[in-house]
């Protein structure tokens, strides 16, 4: 069965991913089976994506019932789901804010931007564009995102590109980058695919004031940390933050495809400015509903604080076991690396772990990477680090 899978996917699909030859069949919370009938359990949650483990009963039942009454009927009608899910994200985050749904987390930071650029458009002055990311940043794929994303590697072929981005070294550098032409900032509060790199608390709470004083929107890339990822329903509340935009997707949905751009900026948009075919559709809201219900009942309880601690413990313990691999031990939450030696060792420790029958991931500065599903019990946390240590002991 995997052969024919990998006959036809290398026939008939573009090679944009150097994928590993393994196709999975199903999959029980943090457990996954393959084609094969090996067992793995999964640290990378689909990359943060299935916060909610996999085949979800309440949100399995959930877009079960919805697809069974209406999927799909455009923006042009009033949609309950995606009322509901704009109401609920946005008194969850406890901010002052309205939502917009599109698909994707690149698609959702486009609508940030464009709403950084519009913002920046006021009647009879200088117009201001510019828009400041860091280093090391991940945004997405599509040609705006990806101008945003600060990786010169990531920006070959695909000029030219939109004007206006500008890249911080650091944060310590925003300040001084800053001119008439500057709109926004856009960050994430822990870079994902750069490596789990966290920024400071109290200089992003510095940041946050400055930008204000000089009218300068602060955008916060929530597309991985959003919805509980880092232990607070957004990473902007756990570092005590206002943000005038934020963009969440990953998380959102339980793995259906959904992003969200929520501003403070109420009034940005008139009917036409932006929008979206299929962007929060019945079946997607329904989803992100019922992935609300389970993890704030999940948070309320207690359980994910100490899943999370949990978790946190055992990799640290881990990582004081392997320090001839590992140099540093990053991240909060379920988001959370431990920084390899090397990328030879990092590569090496990956194909080893997925012998061993655990998931993980790699993430930029040879970060070895862990989004496991937010709802991952002791068991298949003891289960995946039992694993994990096999694989390790073997390099
Ligand atoms: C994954 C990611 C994106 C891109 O999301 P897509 O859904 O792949 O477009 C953007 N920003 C951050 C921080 C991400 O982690």
């Amino acid at each position: 069965m995997l052969d024919t899978i990998k006959s036809m996917d290398e026939q008939f699909v573009l090679p944009t991913y150097a994928r590993q030859d393994i196709a999975f069949v199903s999959g029980e919370n943090a457990r996954l089976k393959d084609t094969e009938g090996k067992e793995y359990i999964d640290f990378t949650s689909g990359i943060g994506v299935v916060s909610v483990g996999h085949g979800n009963p309440v949100v399995t039942k959930a877009i079960c019932e919805q697809v069974g009454r209406i999927t799909h009927i455009s923006n042009l009608y009033r949609i309950e789901p995606q009322a509901e899910c704009a109401r609920r994200i946005v008194e969850r985050s406890g901010y002052d804010m309205k939502c917009f749904f599109g698909n994707s987390g690149a698609e959702a930071n486009e609508g940030a931007i464009k709403i950084a650029r519009k913002y920046g458009e006021v009647d009879g002055q200088v117009k201001r564009y510019k828009i400041i990311t860091l280093e090391h940043s991940f945004h997405g794929r599509t040609i705006t995102a990806l101008k945003a994303t600060g990786q010169e590697a990531m920006h070959n072929y695909f000029g030219p590109f939109p004007d206006g981005f500008v890249y911080a070294k650091s944060i310590d550098e925003i300040e001084g980058l800053i001119d008439d032409h500057t709109v926004a900032v856009m960050i994430e509060l822990v870079q994902g695919e750069g490596g789990v790199q966290p920024l400071d608390r109290e200089k992003v709470q510095a940041l946050a004031a400055m930008l204000k004083a000089k009218d300068v929107l602060l955008m916060v890339d929530e597309v991985q940390t959003g919805i509980y990822r880092t232990g607070e329903f957004l990473a902007s509340n756990l570092y005590g933050i206002e943000p005038d935009v934020i963009t969440l997707a990953k998380g959102v949905g339980g793995g259906v495809p959904i992003g969200v751009v929520m501003t403070a900026k109420k009034d940005i948009f008139a009917p036409g400015d932006h929008g979206s075919t299929f962007g929060g559709n019945y079946l997607s809201t329904a989803a992100a509903n019922a992935v609300l219900d389970v993890l704030e009942a999940y948070k309320e309880s207690g359980k994910l604080d100490e899943a999370f601690l949990y978790f946190e413990t055992e990799l640290k313990k881990l990582f004081e076991e392997y320090r001839g691999l590992f140099t540093d031990a990053v991240g909060f939450g379920m988001m959370r690396g431990l920084r390899a030696k090397d990328a030879d060792t990092l590569a090496r420790v990956i194909a080893k772990a997925r012998e061993e029958g655990v998931l993980v991931l790699k993430a930029g500065r040879n970060t070895l990477r862990f989004l496991p599903p937010l709802t991952i019990s002791r068991e298949e946390m003891d289960e995946g680090f039992t694993r994990l240590r096999r694989a390790l002991a073997a390099l």
